[in-house]
């Protein structure tokens, strides 16, 4: 099987190059929010959206221009890949899987992409790489990059350059080292109980974090805007947020690696993240209900990365031989695994599972874990004629990875 996976390095770049990359990273973000506002603008007159070729196109034109010569200076395929970008954003959102796609900020996510392998190389001995305008740049080696490398991203976060080496190779299939399956159930209380009893205590990264990310907005507000404490203020909060943001992967990195390394199966709840994270403030005419505690359910969701730990324990468990199942999850925090009686009231307490019927007692989440597990089993059963589950269908990204660009 194809393995497709990212290498990511921190970059050593010298004054100069930094300011290109800034610049680069500046171009890419003016050329995508220049390109929505059209498609805005197209789409308010009843125009047709315009799709990647035509957008291609309009940067040719703009690249020429007198005013906005300066695009010019910074590399074409960075450029469209942000028109791509966009483009993606569009399906996305015309697919109802993501919200409209929407401008981007100054010093929020600045990155851009290299796609065509012909113009990179890599000297691995040396710790450089070539980059187009910008030259032979250096990275902290930490690891070998395996496979022929197919991309390469450059970002920016928390004051520090990285660069992000998408390769691919070919694998032999994996045979699953372990044999067992796990149910789990994701909760807020704990984020994640395995059908065996054990649980992940819940993701409080951000929670830990926020009071003194808070006090430090607090003190940027105070100071005079552009002032050099006001630099430093916001030095400190990119620096808390890198914090968070680090202290979050390391925690699902190694549960997804524990978990798909003890178990080759795994169930778990098909959760409609986006719709439980939805906003609760409602509109004028009807103004959403418990907002405050809905407000609190979504930073908590959105705080634990189900999401991510999902993708996660996708991959890894395709790059061990092993498979994830999605089950629906009706029922399975109101049925009694010992009886199977089915009703709400068998869960009076958030907690607390107690049947009315047989009066079998158990932590919620567990009985939630052991259903998912039992609902996985009956749908693998159902599936494995058709070799649904077969891990070889279509490769696997990998940590930092994007979707592969589709021309
Ligand atoms: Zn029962």
């Amino acid at each position: 099987m194809k393995r497709q996976q990212a290498f990511k390095f921190e970059l050593r770049p010298n004054g100069e190059q930094q300011r290109q990359m800034r610049r680069f990273a500046g171009a890419c973000r003016f050329v995508f929010n220049r390109a929505l506002a059209l498609q805005k603008e197209r789409y308010r007159q009843g125009e047709k959206h315009l799709g990647y070729a035509g957008l291609c196109k309009l940067l040719t034109e703009w690249r020429n221009s007198a005013e906005t010569a300066w695009l010019a200076d910074a590399p074409v395929h960075p450029l469209q890949q942000s028109l791509k970008d966009l483009c993606r954003a569009y399906t996305h959102f015309f697919e109802k899987r993501a919200e409209r796609p929407r401008f981007r900020k100054k010093g929020l996510s600045e990155s851009f992409r290299y796609p065509d392998p012909k113009q990179l190389r890599l000297d691995q001995a040396n710790s450089r790489l070539y980059l187009p305008k910008l030259g032979w740049l250096r990275y902290r080696n930490s690891r070998g990059v395996l496979g022929t490398v197919k991309n390469v991203t450059v970002s920016q976060a928390g004051g520090k350059w990285f660069v992000s080496i998408q390769t691919e190779r070919e694998v032999q299939q994996p045979l699953p080292q372990a044999v067992s399956a796990i149910g789990i159930d994701m909760g807020i209380a704990r984020f994640a109980t395995l059908s065996d009893g054990t649980f992940y205590a819940p993701l409080n990264s951000f929670r830990r974090h926020e009071r003194s990310l808070r006090k430090a907005q607090q003190a940027m507000g105070r100071k005079t805007k552009f002032s050099s404490n006001w630099r430093k203020a916001k030095a400190r909060i990119q620096r808390i947020h890198t914090r968070i943001g680090n202290a979050r992967r390391d925690y699902l990195h190694k549960a997804t690696t524990t978990i798909s390394k003890s178990h080759a199966m795994v169930c778990i709840e098909e959760l409609q993240v986006r719709n439980m994270s939805k906003s609760a403030a409602g509109c004028v005419e009807k103004p959403g209900r418990h907002v405050r505690a809905k407000s609190g359910l979504n930073k908590a969701i959105l705080d634990q990365g189900w999401f991510e730990f999902r993708r996660q324990l996708d991959y890894k468990l395709a790059w061990s031989g092993g498979c994830l199942i999605a089950v629906a999850p009706q029922n399975t925090s109101r049925t009694c695994p010992r009886c199977g009686h089915v009703s709400k009231d068998n869960r009076r307490k958030q907690a607390l599972f107690a049947c009315l019927d047989c009066g079998f007692e158990e932590h919620a989440d567990l009985v939630g874990a052991i259903n998912i597990l039992r609902a996985g089993h009956a749908r693998f059963a159902c599936e494995v004629s058709d070799e649904v589950m077969s891990p070889a269908a279509g490769t696997h990204r990998s940590d930092s990875g994007y979707a592969p660009c589709v021309a």
